[in-house]
């Protein structure tokens, strides 16, 4: 399907469509890499039925989007969760639960490998090479480039076939019980971050 690009909240009936989902796969885009200073440009959504939206953010009042993201369904899946928890905590003042994370994932399932990046897991689990050559460039344009707009959506559209591949996995390993306890504490480790507070857990 192609990719829908829109400005400021979702429609009433992307919203319906979304809430009907099982999974909703999540990334967003910013302007670097610190909540407090940097500006959240593009939300990035994706269901099972591989219909992606990208929405520029040109306002922070989005009643339906925050509907969507506090609602117990669908799952919402994300890669890295804790650093988009924390935009979307920060912004949208949202806490999202019942979440999946296919880096913490891929780290309690393939540790066989330290290479954990989005790219690198799509090689080794589906098996084809993604496109990141995007990833450092302005996400701030009001004019999103095509390649941006590909690049953007394809950090979605492949979360939900890679849960459904490292759940597998974890099941395997015997670690979906671990997982998921890792999963539900991201939103009080993002709401952490952004608290300022570091190495909480160490000696
Ligand atoms: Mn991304």
């Amino acid at each position: 399907m192609p990719v829908h690009l829109i400005e400021g909240d979702l429609s009433p009936d992307l919203l319906e469509a979304y809430l009907a989902s099982e999974y909703l796969a999540i990334d967003t885009e910013t302007m670097g890499l610190n909540p407090h200073r940097d500006r959240l440009c593009l939300i990035q959504l994706c269901n099972e039925h591989d219909r992606v939206t990208v929405i520029r953010v040109t306002t922070l009042v989005m009643p339906r989007l925050v509907e969507l993201l506090q609602a117990e369904r669908p799952m919402k899946i994300f890669h890295y969760g804790r650093f988009d928890l924390a935009m979307l905590r920060k912004n949208l003042g949202v806490r999202v639960w019942n979440l999946y994370d296919t880096k913490v994932a891929s780290k309690l399932a393939r540790t066989y490998t330290q290479a954990h990046g989005l790219k690198d897991l799509v090689r080794d689990v589906l098996g084809f090479s993604l496109d990141k050559s995007a990833q450092q460039t302005d996400w701030g344009s009001a004019n999103l480039s095509s390649h941006q707009l590909e690049y953007s959506a394809n950090d979605v559209r492949y979360l939900i076939q890679l849960k459904a591949r490292l759940d597998e996995m974890l099941s395997r390993e015997g670690r979906l019980d671990l997982a998921q306890e890792c999963f539900r504490h991201l939103p009080t480790l993002a709401e952490l971050d952004l608290a300022g507070w570091q190495g909480l857990y160490e000696h």
